[in-house]
This record gives C-alpha cells, structure tokens and sequence, in this order.
C-alpha cells in the first residue's frame, strides 16, 4: 500500500508537466477530477479504517499506523490542490470549477511538503488526541477518574471543593500537550503556507464561500446579536448561584467561577438546571431520571434517535450500523469518548462512537451524532468531492435541529412522559433549554477566536494560557477556580484543540438550528410557539429537510439556506425571537442587580 502513493504521484506530475506545456482544456481538467477524485475516495476509505481502529484502540502501533494513512490522504489532497492551479485561468463550468476550489479547502491540516515535516505533523495529530482520549486523573494511585467520572462529578457535585479538584484534575492532563502543540503549530501553519494561505487559521476561514476577512465580520455582527441574551443569562445564573454558594464563591459583580456550572468547560449549564429552575414555572419533569428510572439501555436510546429521523421519511439505518459502532466505553482499554459520528465508505457505512452515559445530555448528543450519519447518506450519491455539508456549520446543526423538537408533546407522543406541562411552565422549559444553547453561543465563539490567533503568531507562545483566560473572561465571564500559569496549558483540556478539529462550526449550528427549526415548524404547520414546535412525524417538514441534505456541498451554502429558510443569510433572529419571553423575564429577575462583569 505504501508503495502506491509515490506511482500516484509521480505518474501525477507527468501529466501535469505535459498539460502545462500546452494550453489545458476543459477535458484536461475533467480527467483531472476524475482521478483526483477516485484516487481521494480511496485513500480516505483507508484512512477512515485506520482512524477507526486508532480511535477504539489507542495504542502506540494504532496510533502510528493511522497517522501513515492520515499522511497519505493528506499529502494527496494537498499535491492535488497544488496541481489544480494549471486550471485556475480556464474558464470551467460551475461544478468542476466549485470542486477545483473545494480541493484547496476542504483540508483542515495540510501537510508540508518536505515528508519528514508531513509524517511529524501527522503523527504529532494522532498523539495529541490518543493524549487526550487516555487523559486520567489519579486522585490515589490505585484509583483513577476518566473524563466520564469526572464530567459526571462536574454535573452533580455542589461541593465547590469537589468540583475545583475534579476540574484541577483535569486541566492536568493538558499540561504535557503544550510543546507538542506549539510543534504541530509550526509544521502546520508551514503546511498552510505552501497551499498559499497566511496560516492554518486563514484556511479555516477560507471554507465559507465569502472572502475570509467578511466571514469574520460575519461571525462578529452574530455575536453582537445575541450578546445581550447571554449578558442576561449570565447575570441570572450569577445570582441564583450566589444564593447557593454565597458572596465569598460567587462575586456579585465579576466573572462566574468555571467550576460551578455543571461542565467541565462551563460551555453548557443545564446539568445546574435544579440550582436555577424558575420557583413557580418548573415543568416538573427530568429526562434523566426518565431514561434511568426504565432501564432504558444504549442502545435503546439511540433507536429513540433513529426512530426520529425515520418518522420524518429517512431510510432505518443499515445493519452494518448496529454491528460496527461503539455505545459502550470498553471496560479493558482506552478509546476516544468524545462522541462522533463517522462516515467510513462515503456511501451506507456510516458509524457512531459515543461511551453513551443514560443521560438527557447524551440523549441530545446522540441526536446531534445522528443527524451527521443522515446527512452523511443523503448526500452519498454526490460525486466525492461534494459528499459533505453545505459548510461545516450545517453538519453541526443538523441533529441538534432534531433534538430542538423534542418537546414534552413529543416524549408524550414516544410515551416518556404521561402529560405535557401548560403553558404556565414555559419559563422553566425555555431557561433548561437556554442554559445549554445561549450558554454556549461565547464558548462556541471563543474557541477559534483563540486558535485564530496562535496560529497567525498573534498570541506569543509565552501567553498561551493568559490569552485563554483572557477570551474566556471577555466572552464568557467565567474565571478558574485555581490560579493558572503558562505552564499550564488549559485550552488542550478541550477535545477540539487537542484532536484539531475547528470549532467555529459549533457556534454557526447553535444559530442555524433555531433557524432550520423556524423554517420546518413552518413547514409543518405548527403555529404555536417554538419551543412547542416538533417536526417529529412530518412527512413535509422531513422532505424540505431532505431536500437540504441531499444537495452535500454541491453548491454554495447560501442556496441551501436559501432552500430550506428562504433566507441566503444566517440570521439570530430565530434564536432570539424562541428565547423571547424567557429574556422578558430574565430582565424582570435581574432588575436591580448587576448585570455584566468586571474583572
Ligand atoms: N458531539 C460532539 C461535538 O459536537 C462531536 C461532534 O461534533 O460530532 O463535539
Ligand atoms: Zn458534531
């Protein structure tokens, strides 16, 4: 197998060297695709496999081996991309001239060319992520806590000691990730340079169909949006958390400490749902003690998930679905938890690898999870190259634009609750569901705000850890709970920094969802308010959703938006107007106490 990569490639440059001696033609550039795309397809089948195993399997020998195979994919994406500017002045039909440019796009690392670099940074990758996937805090030496134990202790705890030492313990894991990070950094960034990008960051941006700097802007304008809604939820939750913690954990007036919001991250809050609950608007019901007062299985819980999608007119998934992923944490080795969803084949062999917890949290996640695998295989009769999302916001959005319909008429409907709550308890229903989508919409922002800046050198590497602090400050309004030092290294306590996986995309779904759930309640006729909305069951809200999905990345995202929405814009109008009545109130809480933060 290591053999065919260099027949490719020099076989490769042949053909180019002899086009570029003449003029190239529209039919030069089709076989071109052609084999770029047949060859891609391949090499990234392989990968997949390797990644697969690495993922469920972390040893050193998985790890090497898939790094190799990450390699080759990626060292062809990137000759293929370099080859592709022979065709940059031929005037090309839209498809061929959207998959020249999705070539030089779609990588999310490019290796460099020197291949000493590429296997360093491609193995760097693969270590990075085992590091964390086998992260363990061992409070004794005979007793270690997995990132599973402690992100329940983060959800159920209310001892604030407890919390800090699972949090201190941790953050730990991390520390030891910051050289190789800032290595990976520079090959990377080289790598990103040599496909004619500033750094690994300005290729990240370049994926949105709009010039860079705008999609930036972009991103601000939305912030701005919805900024008084979290400066509303954040002042809120201050409060109530200081009536249970009192004045000397919980400032009046400053940042929230990071420990005390039921995530590791304190990117999500509605595990601190109970500290918070509205006194006379509960719903008075939990989907936690739900799923675990009946036993419901994994398993289980994921057929509630697929059980949605086919209610909306998708095709079950196939069986090789139920024999190939993983549910369960394996009891005898070390796996990477962190739920994704994969696509292994690009046709029907799609996957989920989640250490599924009987949680409400987890029943949302594996909807998130499935709404990948469903636009995986809608678009799976797409040629290769425009077999993904719109842009990497939809994939994100997808699931969770599901999860949003499941409403208490919903659970009724699956026979999970007896009787919907009225009306009166909306408040509580909105604020449950606010602490985990407007809670999120800094730490969805941040994440990139600060990659953006490591890779472009504009955070020194002596400030790495300052500069964290500093966004999460700015955006969030949330502080450690223990002084932090540049040794530290807390941003790699993340799976998205350790595994390099862009996080942008998170905070456009938290957007679009409510936008994609706007626009198929409206399909679906449903007049009531938005948060009462599922589509569950719909035939037309499945088929415009479907229509969506099938399009993968064959066109610009702004007509996909455009088909489902109407709208060519993302716009927070959706996520404002359904958390409209919870900032009213929110707003009657607050009145009188300190709103914002200050250091
Ligand atoms: N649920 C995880 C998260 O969103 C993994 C994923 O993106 O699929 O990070
Ligand atoms: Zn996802």
């Amino acid at each position: 197998m290591n053999l065919r990569l260099p027949l490719f490639a020099s076989a490769a440059i042949l053909v180019t060297t002899a086009i570029a001696a003449r003029n190239p033609t529209l039919a030069d550039a089709k076989a071109f695709l052609k084999k770029a795309e047949t060859q891609l397809l391949a090499l990234s089948i392989d990968a997949s496999r390797a990644d697969w195993i690495k993922s469920t399997y972390i040893i050193d020998d998985s790890e090497a081996v898939a790094a190799k195979f990450d390699q080759a994919q990626i060292d062809a994406t990137v000759r293929f991309a370099k080859e592709s500017v022979l065709f940059d002045r031929l005037a090309l039909p839209p498809a061929e001239r959207r998959k020249i440019q999705l070539l030089k796009n779609s990588l999310t690392l490019a290796t460099p060319s020197d291949p000493a670099e590429s296997a360093e940074v491609t193995r760097l990758a693969t270590s990075l992520e085992g590091a964390y996937g086998k992260g363990k805090y061992c409070p004794q030496p005979s007793k270690c806590l997995d990132l599973e134990d402690l992100g329940r202790i983060m959800a159920n705890s209310r001892d604030p000691k407890e919390l800090a030492e699972a949090w201190n313990g941790w953050h730990a894991i991390a520390k030891p990730l910051r050289q190789p990070y800032q290595r990976f950094n520079t090959l990377a960034n080289k790598g990103a340079r040599e496909l004619g990008f500033a750094d690994m960051g300005a290729m990240w941006r370049s994926k949105y169909d709009m010039p860079p700097d705008e999609f930036a802007k972009e991103i601000d304008r939305l912030w701005e949006q919805v900024k008084p809604l979290y400066v509303s939820l954040h002042a809120y939750v201050r409060n109530r958390l200081r009536e249970k913690y009192g004045d000397s954990v919980v400032p009046a007036d400053g940042p929230i400490p990071a420990h005390l919001l039921g995530n590791m991250w304190a990117q999500e809050w509605d595990n601190i749902y109970p500290l918070v609950a509205p006194k006379d608007a509960d719903p008075g019901y939990d989907l936690t003690q739900i799923l675990k007062s009946r036993h419901t299985e994994p398993l289980q819980m994921v057929r509630y998930g697929e059980r949605f999608f086919t209610s909306l007119g998708f095709a079950p998934l196939p069986p090789s679905f139920w024999e190939r992923s993983l549910f369960v944490k394996p009891r005898d080795r070390d796996v990477v938890c962190h739920a994704s969803a994969w696509d292994v084949d690009l046709v029907d062999d799609v996957r989920l690898k989640m250490c599924i917890d009987i949680t409400s949290e987890d029943f949302t996640t594996i909807h998130h999870e499935l709404g990948h695998n469903f636009y995986q295989r809608a678009y799976n009769a797409q040629p290769f190259l425009f077999r993904d999302s719109a842009n990497d916001g939809f994939h994100e959005a997808i699931g969770d634009t599901i999860a949003l319909s499941v409403t208490p008429e919903y659970l009724v409907k699956i026979g999970l609750l007896q009787t919907a709550p009225d009306p009166s308890k909306d408040t509580g229903l909105l604020l449950r569901r606010a602490l985990a989508k407007v809670a999120f919409l800094p730490f969805g922002l941040l994440i990139d705000q600060y990659r953006w800046k490591v890779f472009s050198g504009q955070i020194p590497p002596g400030e790495m850890n300052k500069a964290w602090w500093d966004l999460k400050l700015k955006y969030q309004g949330v502080a450690p709970p223990s002084p932090r030092i540049e040794a530290d290294f807390d941003p790699a306590a993340k799976y998205h920094v350790a595994a390099n996986v862009p996080y942008m995309r998170y905070f456009l779904a938290d957007i679009l969802q409510f936008q994609f759930h706007r626009a198929l309640a409206k399909e679906a006729g449903c007049v009531g308010p938005l948060n009462r909305c599922s589509i569950y069951g719909n035939a037309a809200a499945g088929a415009k959703l479907n229509a969506m999905l099938r399009m993968g990345v064959s066109r610009p995202w702004q007509e996909a938006l455009e088909s489902m929405t109407g709208q060519r814009a993302m716009d927070a109008s959706a996520i404002i107007d359904y958390f409209a009545p919870l900032k009213k109130w929110l707003d009657e809480q607050n009145a009188g106490k300190p709103i914002g933060w200050t250091k």
